[in-house]
């Protein structure tokens, strides 16, 4: 299946693939490359609303499960979620892009709150608008922010760029056998539990008909090649044809 026409999309880059080769944190050279896959994607003509999750620097569920509470815990994770908007702005003005960091937890210093109709006119005047700490309230992921901005932006997909390449029948880590779908519809995803995105991500996209495309960000000029139709991906759909 190939993707309609776009204009707009919302890119969601796990947290991990920002570690590179590390075991955690932010590798700054492997931003600079995440952020030259970034740029060849909108450098194709696109507006680009950005994501990046947080689990590279904590993970609530993790902070819970060392019996931190686990609204303190999630309220750090949505920070790290800002430490790499912050990073991938850096990044990205290093190579000549115009970023705008929009922060769903007010942080005035550091850059600008939610304000959607200031998105809009940020994507119009070809910045490229990072929205951090997902949708601001614990017991979230950004997963659940993607979708929440993809919808509120009306873009046309959610790109969800991160470690593997597509969505599998079993983990493909421990099933030599595991196959990757082309094209699989929400509600399989959801009744199959398939470990993609959050199911109230994927219930939120279903509702506002936006496709989901799952692929690896680790493979140089993959998202190009995604978007081109050549590439290696899962569509989440319900037009499965
Ligand atoms: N988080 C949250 N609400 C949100 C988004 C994120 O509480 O709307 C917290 C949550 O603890 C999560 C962490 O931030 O574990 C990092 O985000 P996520 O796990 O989605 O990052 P990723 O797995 O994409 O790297």
């Amino acid at each position: 299946m190939t993707l309609p026409k776009m204009n707009r999309v919302l890119l969601k880059l796990s947290g991990e693939v920002l570690m590179g080769g590390q075991q955690f944190g932010i590798d700054p050279a492997f931003v600079l490359e995440l952020a030259k896959e970034v740029k060849a994607a909108k450098d194709t003509g696109l507006q680009i609303c950005l994501v990046i999750g947080g689990g590279n620097i904590f993970r609530g569920m993790a902070g819970a499960a060392q019996g931190m509470d686990r609204a303190q815990a999630d309220y750090m994770g949505m920070l790290a979620t800002v430490m790499n908007a912050l990073a991938m702005q850096s990044a990205l003005e290093q190579l000549g892009v115009e970023t705008r960091v929009q922060s769903a937890v007010q942080m005035d210093q550091v850059c600008e709150p939610v304000i959607r109709r200031r998105a809009e006119r940020h994507l119009e005047k070809g910045r490229i608008v990072i929205f951090a700490a997902g949708v601001g309230a614990p017991y979230f992921t950004t997963d659940s922010g993607a979708a929440l901005r993809a919808a509120e932006m009306k873009c046309d997909a959610l790109l969800k760029g991160t470690s593997v390449d597509g969505i599998y029948d079993s983990d493909p880590k421990k099933n030599a056998d595991a196959k990757r779908y082309e094209t699989v519809s929400y509600s399989k995803v959801l009744a199959d539990d398939l470990k993609v995105m959050d199911a109230s991500a994927v219930a939120l996209c279903r509702d506002n008909e936006i496709p989901i495309v799952v692929f690896s960000i680790r493979e140089k000029g993959n998202v190009v090649k995604v978007l081109s139709g050549e590439g290696t991906q899962t569509i989440v759909t319900d037009h499965t044809a």
